[in-house]
């Protein structure tokens, strides 16, 4: 099937294809950039399938690295622009070499369309329909395509919640027997794919690893939350589906998306039901926190995003009163770096909520924002390296003990943050002397 249309390609792609065809081999771009040419989008990368070997296509360009030779690829570099070149793709060793053969080992079908300067679009699976009817749908029979590479399951689920597309029944259907073969997949692998649903426009979407039954294999801490229900007034929703509308609600940032996802998770070890019939969590922060790690940890996660997530799970149902003194503790308490990011949680957090509290919640949120403006544009004293004095100064006063003067610089801010106006070199001296004398007393 050819179908018509022009497409701009870079000079670079535009110069491999040619340089390919007046070798005399066949070369096509292929998958990921053709379908978001169709989607007029512009594509991240230009993949380049064609007949030639890759010592052929080494023998054709000056410049070439050995990406990935065991798979018949070979990066072009032309200038300052790098192409992937890969020789078409078998699966078994009786199937010929051709653009079909490779095609036919894709995905999706969306992703399995070629297209030619002068050939025009090669679409043997109908991915143009697909996407005209937004259908997301596995090229061929669908458990083959799913046992070939398991992977391609969470792939489908990604782009059903990145283009907003359903996923045909067959499909469904095949990824709902295959799911248990998911736990071969790299964990690596499946961390980028999970990433890339909730960091999606519907991260909603995520709902469907339950239906579909991969859950179960890959987050079985957050599967169990769509079990736990809440009968609380503040609650209308499970564990589970409360957190994805809370995910909705927050900007597509990794750690902030992750840290939603997973705020919850220890309600389901936490769960006590009063005689009115009432269901508290109490101490579940500190539980998700350790549930968060462990599959942060276990999806080798860096440390960095661990940290953020586990410290945003930490402090997400910390109640903070819209006033000067509580605000400046929460702030030393949470760090100034993650304050932010915390109202961002505790807003979203509300959103997935019962919609009868909603308004009371985000007046006092919204109160608390302009609170810390004022409190940093006038550079209130929030820790303790924002004191006037210092470890030394205290030295000068006598204190001996790096573990003393820790303590008292503490006792120090912790004064400051109750009266913003002690904050001054003789003020803190006087206190310091003070703390010293008591301390002589009660020797
Ligand atoms: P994106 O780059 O937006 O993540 P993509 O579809 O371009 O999506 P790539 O990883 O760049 O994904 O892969 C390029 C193409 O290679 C795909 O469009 C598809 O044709 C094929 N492909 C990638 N991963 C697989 C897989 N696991 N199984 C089969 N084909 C795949
Ligand atoms: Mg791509």
């Amino acid at each position: 099937m050819t179908e018509h249309f022009s497409v701009k390609l870079p000079e670079e792609v535009a110069h491999i294809l040619k340089a390919l065809n007046d070798n005399n081999h066949q070369a096509y771009i292929v998958g990921g950039c053709v379908r978001d040419i169709i989607l007029n989008k512009d594509p991240k990368d230009w993949d380049i399938s064609t007949s030639a070997t890759t010592d052929e296509i080494k023998a054709i360009f000056n410049k070439t690295i050995d990406t990935g030779i065991k798979h018949g690829t070979v990066s072009v570099v032309i200038g300052n622009k790098v192409v992937e070149v890969t020789s078409f793709r078998t699966f078994n060793p009786d199937e010929s070499k051709s653009l079909i053969t490779d095609l036919s080992h894709r995905d999706l079908t969306i992703n399995s369309m070629a297209y030619h300067p002068e050939e025009g679009l090669l679409d043997p699976f109908s991915g143009l329909e697909d996407i005209k009817n937004a259908v997301i749908r596995a090229v061929g029979n669908p458990s083959d395509r799913f046992m070939e590479d398991p992977l391609r399951m969470l792939r489908a689920v990604r782009f059903s919640a990145t283009l907003g597309f359903d996923i045909d029944k067959s499909t469904l259907d095949a990824i709902k027997s295959c799911s248990q073969l998911i736990v071969n997949i790299s964990r690596e692998r499946i961390r980028d794919e999970l990433t890339k649903i909730l960091i999606s426009n519907r991260p909603f979407k995520f709902i469907l690893l339950r239906d579909v039954q991969l859950l179960k294999y890959i987050l079985p801490e957050f599967d169990i939350c769509f079990d736990i229900t809440q009968n609380h007034p503040y609650h209308i929703y499970n564990v589970a589906e409360h957190s994805l509308k809370a995910v909705s609600e927050i900007e597509n940032d990794i750690g902030l998306r992750w840290a939603i996802l997973l705020h919850d998770t220890g309600k389901a070890v936490t769960k006590f039901t009063d005689k009115d019939g009432t269901d508290h969590f109490y101490g579940h922060p500190e539980k998700s926190v350790d549930i968060a790690k462990n599959v942060l940890e276990r999806l080798k996660f860096d440390n960095k995003t661990i940290a953020k997530v586990c410290r945003l799970i930490r402090h997400h149902d910390k109640r903070i009163q819209p006033d000067f003194k509580s605000v400046r503790k929460a702030v030393n308490t949470i760090g100034e770096d993650f304050f932010m990011d915390l109202l961002k949680v505790q807003e979203a957090d509300k959103k997935g909520q019962n919609p009868e509290f909603l308004n009371t919640s985000l007046t006092e949120l919204n109160k608390i924002k302009e609170i810390y403006k004022e409190i940093s544009n006038e550079k209130h004293c929030l820790s303790v390296k924002d004191l006037k004095i210092n470890g030394r100064d205290l030295i000068a006063l006598g204190f001996r003990q790096s573990k003393e003067i820790g303590c008292i610089l503490e006792k120090l801010l912790n004064n400051v943050l109750e009266k913003p106006e002690l904050n001054t070199y003789n003020d803190l001296i006087e206190m310091a002397k003070s703390l010293k004398n008591q301390q002589g007393e009660s020797l």
